[in-house]
């Protein structure tokens, strides 16, 4: 009886014994299987992170980003923020300038300048200034329409000059102007391109590109004595219209006075930016409105 009962425990501690040998066997086998995992995972993310690091294509890389973040994002908020701040940080790799995206939202108060330019793509509609074969955006015509019939009135002709350039206008006297020089100083097509821009705004960097502006009579500096220049600095803000280069802002506007460029922004910017004596970069920057 006694020996019986002996085998019985040693049985017993034998499985106990077997348990543990089997317990410590299959966490020794879950150990490995994660520390392989882990390592997999880090081998992986330290690719994606090299690829997305590549320093000679920035452009394309946040390119790609944005398209991951947005088709992932099936829609988280916050995804869709980052894609937008990403979006407005594109350069084009071409001319080093921040692309700038024309939407139904922001055309009013768009800017191009030498720094920004809008890219090819974007076609405003555009609507013809009475029958005189000038064009503006179809937003905006009709307001010049209102404003030179309004100063018509009181004997003031606002004789449409330069209106609506298309894009592929200003590229080729671009690219015309930068092969001539190319030709004529002997200078590489960039430096070229650089000495052209000082006499010919690039293609997308001009707001007669985007049909928003009209030079006025002439281009002429002398008519900023004519009385057609008096009365647009009295009244062109009631029809939507602001001086754009203003004298005493060429370093923030990066343009010489113009006193013949007007520019569309709507009547209740028009009025706001015209009382603040600010030119148009200053005003979004003192109102805190991104551009
Ligand atoms: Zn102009």
């Amino acid at each position: 009886m006694k020996k019986h009962s002996d085998l019985k425990y040693v049985i017993i501690i034998l499985f106990i014994l077997a348990l543990a040998v089997f317990g410590t066997l299959e966490l020794v086998n879950r150990k490995q299987s994660t520390l392989q995992e882990v390592s997999q995972t880090a081998a992986s993310s330290s690719e994606t992170s090299t690829s997305a690091q590549t320093p000679s294509e920035p452009d394309t890389v946040s390119e790609t980003q944005t398209t991951e973040i947005t088709s992932e994002s099936a829609v988280s908020e916050t995804s869709q923020v980052i894609s937008n701040i990403v979006n407005e940080r594109v350069t084009n790799p071409d001319t080093g300038r921040y692309i700038v995206e024309v939407t139904d939202d922001n055309w009013q108060l768009v800017v191009v300048s030498g720094t920004r330019e809008f890219p090819e793509t974007y076609k405003p509609e555009l609507d013809e200034i009475f029958d005189t074969g000038k064009y503006l955006d179809a937003r905006v015509a009709p307001h010049y329409e209102e404003m030179y019939t309004a100063a018509k009135q009181d004997g003031i002709i606002l004789t449409p000059y330069s209106a609506y350039r298309s894009y592929e206008r200003q590229k080729n006297n671009y690219n015309h102007l930068t092969e001539t020089y190319m030709a004529d100083y002997h200078l590489s097509r960039k430096d070229a391109a650089k000495k052209a821009a000082t006499v010919i705004l690039p293609p997308g960097t001009s707001e007669h590109n985007l049909g928003l502006c009209m030079d006025i009579c002439n281009v002429y500096d002398s008519f900023v004595n004519q009385k057609e220049y008096t009365w647009l600095t009295e009244n062109a803000y009631k029809y939507g219209f602001i001086l754009r280069y203003p004298k005493g802002k060429e370093d923030v506007t990066g343009i010489v006075f113009e006193p013949w460029h007007w520019r569309y922004v709507g009547v209740e910017w028009a009025k706001q930016i015209r009382d603040s004596g600010l030119c148009l970069e200053e005003f979004l920057d003192q109102q805190g409105i991104a551009y």
